[in-house]
């Protein structure tokens, strides 16, 4: 159990592992809260070795907060196309207009700002404040968890936020504060350190998937779940509920030279991004030559493409894809959309498709076989 373990045990050997073995990344030169920011959030949602390419891309485009607050809506999706969870993205713009507005552009500093910031919930306020600012406030997340329930053999679901609390409690009791003795002006203060460590822990020896790695863990002499055998049970996560499944079918309607694309609404899921035409259920090949008939094309070829499958927290799409040849798509376009379609329609140039639009994955594997 958590109460098991001494918490003031755990950090001078995690903070002295990870000055020995901690990873170059491009976010880690320099303790610039917005740097931070981004990179902590673009990690939320992928890989380390994946984030490192959005995250130049986004520093190029977008090198400061001002930048961000500025930047049109279609080019930060773009610059997010492929991250998913687009939503996190457009908080950030949110709270860079609250930080540019409201605190003159310098990022907050103290907890209570930076959680009083849009999108920016308990662990990313603990990353930022501690690495940039040096706040002796724990981040705690899957991760972090996972490590502790191990050190700790503690069964506690994970899932459940009581245990996120009770972690986060123990932590913020033992955070060291202040700047350790080292010539390395890239390191942050101290907290910044062993929230770090603890990631790095997670991500690089006390791994989610697989086995852990004990034999170099700075833990090993202390950990629990090693002693008792019971790594393999641990962490404790309750099953989550069975996804919705949807089926839908997709089209690919495309005259050659120009291809029929949407914008997906301002509000609910993928919002604003573009996608491809598509319609509940799983349609046959003459059910979808009658959709296309019935909105005033000549289908001139209708090829069946491979199924694909996405899945998001709580929905699975199952989709089947046509790709449909018709003929003079421009011609048509007055009387195929009538004023009072609530989605943005356009026939934009095939090599366009993918320089200029952003797309949700679920739709890239079908923009993929256009261009
Ligand atoms: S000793 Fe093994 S199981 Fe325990 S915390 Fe370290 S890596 Fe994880």
């Amino acid at each position: 159990m958590i109460d098991e373990i001494k918490f003031e045990n755990l950090i001078e050997p995690a903070m002295d592992w990870f000055l020995e073995n901690k990873r170059d990344l491009p976010w880690r030169q320099d303790q610039n809260p917005y740097h931070i920011w981004v990179s902590e959030i673009m990690l939320q949602q992928t890989r380390v070795e994946a984030v490192k390419s959005y995250y130049h891309r986004f520093m190029e485009e977008l090198p400061t907060l001002q930048d961000l607050a500025n930047c049109p809506e279609d080019k930060l999706l773009k610059l997010w196309e492929g991250l998913g969870y687009y939503n996190r993205v457009r908080n950030m713009q949110k709270a860079a207009k609250v930080i540019v507005e409201e605190y003159q552009g310098a990022f907050p500093e103290t907890e209570e700002e930076i959680l009083g910031l849009p999108g920016i919930g308990p662990y990313t306020a603990g990353a930022i404040g501690s690495i940039a600012f040096g706040n002796a406030t724990p981040a705690v997340d899957g991760n972090v968890l996972r490590i502790i329930s191990r050190v700790s053999d503690d069964d506690s679901d994970i899932l459940k936020d009581k245990t996120k609390k009770a972690v986060t409690a123990k932590l913020r009791e033992v955070m060291p504060e202040g700047r350790i003795d080292s010539e390395d002006a890239s390191l942050p203060e101290a907290p910044g350190i062993l929230n770090q460590a603890l990631m790095e822990i997670g991500a690089l020896v006390c791994v989610p998937n697989g086995a852990p790695h004990c034999e170099i863990c700075p833990w090993h002499t202390m950990c629990l779940a090693k002693e008792r055998g019971t790594i393999d049970g641990l962490p404790v996560k309750k099953k989550a509920k069975a996804r919705k499944i949807v089926d839908m079918t997709v089209f690919l309607i495309e005259d050659g030279g120009k291809v029929w694309i949407r914008k997906r609404p301002k509000e609910g899921l993928l919002a604003g991004l573009y996608e491809f035409p598509n319609q509940p259920g799983h349609l046959t090949k003459k059910q979808v030559a009658d959709y296309v008939e019935a909105h005033g094309f000549d289908p001139i070829r209708v090829e069946k493409l491979e199924d694909a499958k996405h899945i998001f927290s709580h929905v699975e799409w199952h989709m089947k894809g046509y790709r449909v040849r018709v003929a003079a798509i421009d011609e048509k376009m007055a009387e195929v959309f009538p004023k009072e379609l609530e989605t943005e329609d356009y026939f934009v140039d095939l090599e366009e498709v993918r320089r200029a639009y952003a797309f949700p994955s679920a739709f890239q594997i079908f923009r993929n076989i256009l261009v």
